[in-house]
């Protein structure tokens, strides 16, 4: 049996890591491979901020997740100290006496071998099995093998492989301007999202994909809000970002029937009240933050702005506002006040939320339908202010 074991930061995974290994166990035509995140790294400073082992552990099991020859495993999750490769080989060893091991490295590490710990019982072990990380790098892994024969007796396995030039670094730091995603996978990305690490937001025009995949009806509205959510956003100085982000995600549950709603309301432990129990207006609110929360990674302000984007509350926040007010004044509105209000939002933001909320009470009353209390309290609150 042969096994290769593959570790690494992952912080975060990538595809040069993926390619990397199908061209390994190709190569090297391995039964077994055990990727190995690490938890405390000896050569390498996490900068403040880093995932924890057990998110980086989580986000390498998405993106080798659709092979069945890998494995993802927790050895040195659960090792105390810092995570020494010699330690994971002998582990392996114990579990798998009869097998050969291959120890699969990029040239980065495989040129620092000799200073990682205990190199010499980790060579009895593994035999080294290098992939270049970019082009011109034979001469230098030549050298190293040859230095590595002469030392310690053993073979090095140079991979032959498609360079893929892409590190966790350079990622993070795409990840940053909101690039990258494609580097990563879908899987990986969705949860660097949820976990909200390297300050990765979904790209607006991702989450409208997603908007219109649910539901396609809503997609000019949704589009509307979001271009009208900006503008305000930028008039009254919101946060811009949130204000799209909020604005997309809105109405993002408004095509499921009440059944699925109050699914979802249970799912994410939102109960809601009997009114917004029977009004299909008011539940979207409810699961749509919810949804934006867990499947979207939207954080607390977005998570408000949406809540409260149908009934409004008292103490509004002015992200709030602007979500309020941009779904109701957006260019593909057309009712008679529509022009008042959108006179009055961009002259007195509370008074034009005072104003929508009068309409929508007015509204309901025609048709006999009761008003939710917190549009009550909002009322009173912009009253008193
Ligand atoms: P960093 O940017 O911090 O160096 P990294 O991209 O090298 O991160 P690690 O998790 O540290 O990621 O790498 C684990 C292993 O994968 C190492 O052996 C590394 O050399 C190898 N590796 C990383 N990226 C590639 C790549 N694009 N092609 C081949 N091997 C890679």
């Amino acid at each position: 049996m042969k096994i290769g074991i593959f570790g690494g930061t992952f912080n975060p995974p990538h595809l040069g890591h993926y390619r990397a290994v199908l061209a390994a166990i190709a190569a090297l035509g391995l039964d077994l491979l055990y990727v190995v995140p690490t938890k405390a790294p000896p050569h390498k400073a996490l900068l403040h901020g880093t995932p924890n082992p057990e998110a980086r552990y989580r986000m390498a099991e998405l993106l080798f997740a659709n092979d069945a020859r890998i494995v993802v495993t927790d050895l040195e999750l659960r090792r105390s100290g810092l995570s020494y490769t010699v330690d994971t080989a002998e582990a392996i060893r114990a579990m798998h006496p009869d097998a050969k091991l291959y120890l699969l490295l990029g040239t980065d590490m495989f040129l620092t071998l000799e200073q990682w710990h205990r190199p010499e019982e980790l060579l009895q072990i593994v035999t080294p099995a290098v992939f270049a990380r970019a082009e011109g790098q034979e001469e230098a892994i030549g050298q190293q093998a040859d230095r590595l024969r002469a030392r310690y007796g053993v073979e090095t396995v140079l991979i032959d492989h498609v360079v893929f030039e892409v590190s966790s670094t350079e990622l993070r730091e795409a990840l940053l301007r909101r690039q990258g995603a494609e580097l990563v996978g879908d899987a990986v990305y969705g949860e660097i999202v949820r976990g909200r690490y390297y300050e990765v937001r979904h790209a607006p025009e991702w989450l409208m994909a997603q908007v219109a995949l649910r539901n396609p009806k809503r997609v000019a509205h949704t589009a509307g809000t979001a271009e009208e959510a900006v503008r305000l956003a930028k008039y009254w100085g919101a946060d811009v970002d949130q204000a799209r982000e909020a604005a997309i995600l809105h109405d993002i549950t408004k095509g499921l029937d009440q059944a699925e709603q109050l699914r979802l309301c249970e799912k994410y432990g939102m109960m809601p009240d009997d009114l917004e129990r029977e009004n299909q207006k008011l539940l979207h609110a409810i699961t749509g933050a919810g949804e934006a929360r867990a499947v979207f990674g939207a954080g607390d302000a977005v998570f408000d702005a949406i809540l409260y984007h149908t009934t409004g509350r008292a103490d509004m926040t002015l992200l709030e506002k602007v979500i309020y007010l941009a779904d109701y004044i957006e260019p593909n509105r057309a009712f008679p006040e529509v022009h008042r209000l959108r006179e009055l939002a961009y002259m007195d933001l509370d008074a034009a939320v005072l104003y929508g909320l009068e309409l929508t009470a007015q509204e309901l009353s025609a048709k006999g339908r009761a008003i939710h209390p917190r549009s009550h309290e909002a009322v009173e609150w912009l009253y008193r202010r």
